[in-house]
């Protein structure tokens, strides 16, 4: 780990919080004393130099302009840096780690989201651990001397994921985070052990590192219920300024077989929306080929999303409305596998 440097940023989230004496509500405090509640920080062998934003903010205050701030701060340290820890609150971690993932093109070097679910000042904290772990993760080395998961990704309670396929999947438990649809990267126990043949290696090494900074998020969430009337669905499809729609289906990838749900998205596609079709299941993928009410949907236009985790689909959605103002060119990537958030 000698002559390996990496950058901690602190963001904001639980494990930097303390609790309000008076209201014991958590609150964000100053980045300064993380470093002194970890003093084991100082153990490594490499040098870690730390960035806090400011202000801080509980990650249900993440935006664009924070997924932009972010990637910029990487760019701008990308070559005096081995290695990126995201010290980022655990309720949108698995949003901004996907939109780092299309973010940062031809990224080369780890960049790993962490945060914890108890703050770091309290006895039981899982903050320390998963600290050190993703510090250990970030200088990591292979045998050439190359990062050893040079993706953006999430380390948590001893595992360590692709960002764009997590979920936060529990609210009160340690083990917070599942990647219900790709193997784990790593896992620490005694040893890290990493499972070299899931982690994304560049196809050749040395390529320019090109960020974007152009999101779009004229996107709109709708999730299929049992019920669901006419008027709600073309209410939420023709919402103004809307440029897609992120269609929350059953099972693999199944909707209402009545012709008005198949009419209201059909209207949609000839108005110019993009329908991007994901499982309302944890694990498993869409295929609209599977049942008829899938088949009826494909014919009306909509695009599969495979399976994607929701996190990854909107960001890969913000990712494309950015760069494309054509249809065509959307839902040609979005049907690739781009930054490993979808299985081929
Ligand atoms: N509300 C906090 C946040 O996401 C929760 C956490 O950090 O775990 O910022």
């Amino acid at each position: 780990m000698k002559n390996t440097s990496i950058l901690l940023i602190y963001t904001g989230g639980t494990i930097g919080m303390k609790q309000d004496p008076e209201t014991f509500a958590l609150r964000p405090f100053d980045f300064s004393q993380i470093l002194e509640e970890v003093p084991e920080l100082r153990k490594f062998g490499c040098t870690i130099d730390t960035y806090s934003f400011n202000p801080v903010i509980d990650s249900s205050d993440v935006d664009t302009a924070f997924w932009v701030n972010l990637a910029l701060l990487i760019k701008n340290n990308y070559t005096k840096y081995d290695g990126f820890v995201v010290l980022h609150g655990t309720d949108t971690m698995s949003f901004s780690a996907s939109a780092m993932s299309f973010m940062l093109e031809n990224l080369e070097k780890p960049v790993v989201f962490t945060g914890s679910q108890l703050p770091i000042g309290m006895l039981r904290t899982d903050g320390k651990e998963n600290l050190i772990s993703s510090i250990e993760i970030a200088a990591a080395k292979g045998a050439d001397g190359r990062p050893m998961v040079p993706e953006v990704c999430i380390c948590f309670e001893s595992y360590l994921y692709r960002g764009n396929r997590t979920t936060k999947y529990n609210a009160e438990n340690f083990r917070a985070f599942r990647s219900a649809n790709y193997p784990v990267l790593a896992e620490a126990g005694i040893h890290i052990k990493y499972n070299k043949s899931f982690i994304r290696y560049p196809q050749v090494w040395g390529k320019e590192l090109i960020v974007h900074t152009n999101l779009d998020p004229s996107v709109v969430i709708v999730k299929v219920i049992p019920g669901m009337t006419r008027e709600t669905l073309k209410a939420l499809t023709t919402i103004p300024g809307c440029r897609a729609i992120l269609l929350e289906t059953y099972g693999s990838g199944n909707a209402p077989s009545g012709e008005w749900f198949t009419d209201v998205i059909r209207e949609a596609v000839e108005n110019g929306k993009i329908v991007l079709n994901i499982t309302q299941c944890h694990a498993g993928s869409v295929d609209m080929k599977a049942y008829s009410t899938g088949i009826t949907l494909l014919k009306a236009g909509v695009v599969s999303g495979a399976d994607s985790t929701t996190e990854a689909a909107v960001a890969k959605l913000f990712f494309l409305l950015g760069q494309y103002s054509d249809n065509k060119s959307i839902i040609e990537n979005l049907q690739k596998n781009m930054r490993g958030e979808i299985s081929e």
